[in-house]
């Protein structure tokens, strides 16, 4: 790695949305219900990546430990520059709530452990002191199947300090599903959509355009469904194109079933309709699986093709409503001088048997500040939200502060403090008694301060 310049900050990208994101992976194993046929991996490394990722790379040498990988992800950001104050973790690697329990508490623990510099004895030790730690932990990212997410699950989740699920559902049909042996149902999909945001969970999906079996018309059909249909409405995706990756069933079968995985030029053009159907709500968190070419047997091997998608739309003048577009962050390279006087937008819309609240504080040029999402649901099966309304994410923006410094736009300039505020006057409007956030183990001081109590795995406050 290049040293860098003093006060140089590397790749500045990865702390542009206001936090600093640590990928932990987990060590190899096998999916309980065979392989999906398009996905590598599963023996020496997790599965679904292969070992040239960056991640998996390190994971390796590290022997998958949770605990160097921490330590060592850490002192890199702090070589590259970046704050590591506010951390979210992103957990890597195949299915984590299908590893045994014993396996998913260590490395947990660990990965607390790590970030604390300190041996906890147990997991709620090292939560408690992760709270007024260095390196807090403001988000937990955990990858999963759409039938792993029980009621179960879903409190074991949250008692680690999720934040956020990202479940693969690649295109919402049962047909296509059986012919690349996914091993579940749409019905599970809306089912753990549900019940991830009812828990006050954030929902993450995993789209795969160009399965075998599926064409353009199809794709962006199922695509449009993801938010038409209320049952679906993510909060965020990751958009991977299918790939023949050697090491997966495809690479074995693409020729005698005569798959072709969509060229360089119809991914870009499938990329840019899917991004123009994305509503103000959802953020995109990635397009392309970062896929070394000798590993790739057939597809494109543009992982940055995001870049001319997004490149492409803002030159023929397109409005996106997409999160990650509109950020302040993100438009700082477009803006010469970015208008500061900002104004809150409030979109109610129907999800999951549920009412969502967005709130987004924008600018004239539809900026975004900072955004808060609000829940209103009564199937929520956590006793903690019996009768609350729970707040799923409250985010500003503007590059990654350490805690306690001041910000000229975005973030530390009281924008939290006023979506909270108002979020809280409308939850009062429509007769709920109780607040509840689900909050990173690190950011409940910041909602301690703000008159919340801890609630199981969240803060609360009851609302006179
Ligand atoms: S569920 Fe995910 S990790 Fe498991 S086999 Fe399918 S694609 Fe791979």
């Amino acid at each position: 790695m290049k040293i860098p310049l003093e006060g140089e900050v590397r790749k500045p990208s990865k702390t542009m949305a206001g936090v600093t994101p640590l990928t932990v992976v987990v060590e190899p194993r096998k999916c309980n219900h065979g392989t999906c046929v398009y996905c590598p991996g599963g023996e020496k490394v997790p599965q679904s990546y292969t070992d040239k990722s960056p991640a998996v790379m390190r994971a390796l040498m590290l022997e998958f430990d949770p605990l160097e990988q921490v330590r060592v992800r850490l002192k890199a950001f702090r070589v590259m520059n970046h704050p590591t104050d506010k951390i979210e973790l992103i957990i890597l690697g195949g299915t984590f709530m299908q590893y045994p329990k014993e396996y998913r508490d260590s490395f947990i623990k660990a990965c607390y452990d790590g970030l604390n510099g300190v041996n906890s004895k147990d997991l709620e030790e090292a939560k408690k002191i992760n709270e007024s730690a260095k390196h807090r932990m403001i988000g937990m990212c955990i990858e999963n199947r759409p039938d792993n997410c029980s009621e179960n699950e879903i409190g074991e989740m949250l008692n680690y300090g999720c934040t956020r699920v990202e479940i693969g559902i690649q295109m919402p049909d049962d047909e296509l599903y059986r012919k690349t042996n996914r091993g579940h149902s749409v019905r599970d999909v809306v089912e753990a959509s549900e019940r991830l945001k009812s828990a006050g969970l954030k929902l993450g999906f995993h789209i795969m355009p160009g399965l075998p079996y599926s064409n353009e018309e199809k794709d962006l059909k199922l695509f449009k469904e993801v938010f038409d249909n209320p049952e679906y409405r993510p909060d965020q995706l990751k958009i991977y194109p299918c790939q023949v990756i050697d090491d997966s069933p495809l690479a074995r079968i693409h020729q005698k079933i005569n798959f072709k995985p969509y060229d360089t030029e119809k991914t870009q053009e499938i990329l840019e309709k899917m991004t123009m159907m994305i509503p103000e709500y959802c953020r995109t968190m990635r397009v392309m699986r970062e896929i070394p070419p000798d590993r790739l047997v057939s597809g494109i091997t543009r992982i940055d093709i995001r870049r001319d998608v997004e490149k492409n739309l803002r030159n023929k003048g397109k409005v996106v409503q997409e999160i990650r577009m509109r950020e302040l962050g993100f438009n700082k390279q477009y803006f010469k001088e970015i208008d500061s006087k900002v104004r809150l937008k409030v979109t109610e819309y129907e999800a999951n048997n549920g009412k969502e609240f967005f709130l987004q504080f924008v600018n004239k040029d539809n900026i975004l500040f900072g955004l808060l999402r609000l829940r209103f649901s009564n199937n929520g099966f956590m006793k903690e939200l019996e009768g609350a309304a729970i707040v799923r994410e409250l985010h500003t923006y503007g590059k990654a502060l350490e805690i306690g410094e001041k910000g000229e736009r975005g973030q530390h300039t009281g924008i939290g403090k006023k979506l909270m505020k108002e979020a809280e006057r409308i939850s009062k409007e429509n007769g709920f008694g109780k607040i509840a956030i689900i909050s990173g183990v690190g950011v409940r001081e910041y909602f301690f301060n703000q008159g919340y109590i801890l609630d199981g795995p969240y803060v609360s406050k009851t609302l006179i």
